[in-house]
């Protein structure tokens, strides 16, 4: 303690705990430095046309929305010019195994980084021998769309039977071939009509998929045009996500041999716990745009988030950052990120959670066009109170299964919390 405070890190009355609560509020603190992230959109068509698809896209016989040639070189010399031996590259669209050649392409150009890894964002419509080939490299994983049993999951995106029994077997496929490991999914929930817990989890159990990220449709994008509902009242969905949990802790402590996890709850709760849980760009604080991750469009334009780009197409507000041919507009960018931080916010300021929140101007800019709003109003602001309070309620559960879901979501060797509850 002497040293502390002959070095300046502690005032001269300041107690160990109060250092102890600085020196963890600090640790916490996003400090990106170098772009190693980028979403590629190679292709804005699709086969399908889910009625809530997120993203912009266009029929799959639509011309002029693919990259062209040019654009594929502004990108492959724009990674070229990235610095550091690491990247992610993640392939969205449209559906981006519309076009193989150039995801082939652009891991080819990834050949100097000493780690790479490449997610390539697929419906799994088709499994096609070419896409098997590109999935021997073990750089390369899946990610794709699984919202339930067949039944849940055809109404939301295959619509025919044909179609749908096609998802599940490629699925499968893919599963066997490259491991669970290489494979996520994530599920869209209608609130309006969701599935029932139990069946949602079942789904995922049953082809060993251990994480679940729940998302509620989203008030963004084109979503919003086909969805407006989607964006007032969140009750519904709240009330879905509590018995979402509670199956998930029943489930897990009933059967012993698999624990899964809603991937987000895990994620605050390990914001709780850790330091340096502060790389995960929906939930990190400050947020900055533009430094460590990028999104480069079908036309070349780049993007803060996909998010942002979703609500450029949409025509709400244009929030493009620059063109991969020109670089990062820094004009734009610091204008960003003038607003990307949660400090100094007079409702953030007085709240216990701080500390483990984030902040999100985009998805204020997305549902009230404007990022001023006083911040307990906001969605985002709401959104974590409910699951910070969720995860104070469920770490000072004294129930058996609550415990050992606890202390295998946040990576213990136990079976329970190893802390001694204060009296609430
Ligand atoms: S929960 Fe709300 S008030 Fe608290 S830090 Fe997060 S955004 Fe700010």
């Amino acid at each position: 303690m002497n040293f502390l405070r002959v070095h300046g890190h502690v005032g001269a009355n300041d107690g160990l705990r109060v250092s102890s609560q600085e020196f963890q509020y600090q640790a916490r603190i996003t400090t990106p430095d170098k772009l190693n992230y980028l979403i590629l959109v190679p292709t804005l068509r699709c086969n399908l046309s889910c009625s809530y698809c997120q993203v912009s896209r266009v029929g799959e016989d639509t011309n002029g929305y693919d990259w062209t040639d040019e654009t594929l070189g502004d990108v492959i010399e724009f990674i070229d010019a990235l610095d550091g031996s690491e990247i992610k590259i993640e392939f969205q669209g449209g559906e981006p195994t519309l076009r193989l050649d150039i995801i082939s392409n652009i891991i080819a150009a990834c050949d100097r980084f000493e780690q790479a890894e490449f997610v390539i964002c697929t419906n799994l419509a088709h499994l096609t021998p070419e896409l098997i080939a590109l999935l021997r490299d073990e750089r390369v994983y899946i990610s794709t769309s699984l919202d339930g049993s067949r039944l849940v999951h055809q109404q939301q995106r295959t619509s025919q039977v044909d179609a749908t029994d096609r998802f599940f077997d490629n699925l499968a496929k893919v599963v066997e071939q490259i491991g669970i490991d290489r494979v996520s999914a994530l599920p869209t929930i209608d609130q309006r009509n969701p599935p029932e817990p139990q069946s949602l989890i079942d789904a995922y159990a049953s082809f060993g998929f251990s994480h679940l990220f729940l998302r509620p449709i989203n008030y963004q994008g084109f979503a919003r045009k086909r969805h407006p509902s989607s964006g007032k009242d969140h009750s519904e969905w709240w009330s879905y996500y509590y018995r979402f949990i509670d199956a998930l802790i029943a489930r897990n402590h009933s059967d012993l041999t698999m624990v899964l996890e809603e991937t987000y709850l895990s994620l605050c709760l390990k914001r709780i716990f850790r330091l340096g849980v502060d790389g995960h760009v929906d939930l990190r604080n400050p947020n900055p745009v533009g430094i460590d991750y990028l999104v480069i469009d079908h036309d070349g334009a780049l993007y803060p988030t996909d998010e942002a780009r979703m609500l450029t197409r949409s025509g709400v507000v244009d929030l493009t950052m620059g063109h991969v041919r020109s670089g990062i507009d820094r004009q734009r960018q610091k204008l960003f990120n003038a607003n990307a931080s949660n400090f100094g916010d007079p409702d953030c300021d007085r709240c216990t959670y701080q500390p483990y929140c984030g902040r999100d101007f985009i998805d204020d800019l997305s549902r009230y066009g404007r990022i001023d709003l006083p911040r307990h109003e906001s969605f985002f602001c709401q959104k974590h109170l409910h699951i910070f309070d969720l995860c104070m309620r469920l770490i000072y559960s004294e129930e058996a299964a609550v415990q050992y879901s606890l202390a295998k979501w946040l990576g213990l060797a136990g079976n329970a919390l190893p802390l001694q509850p204060y009296a609430l």
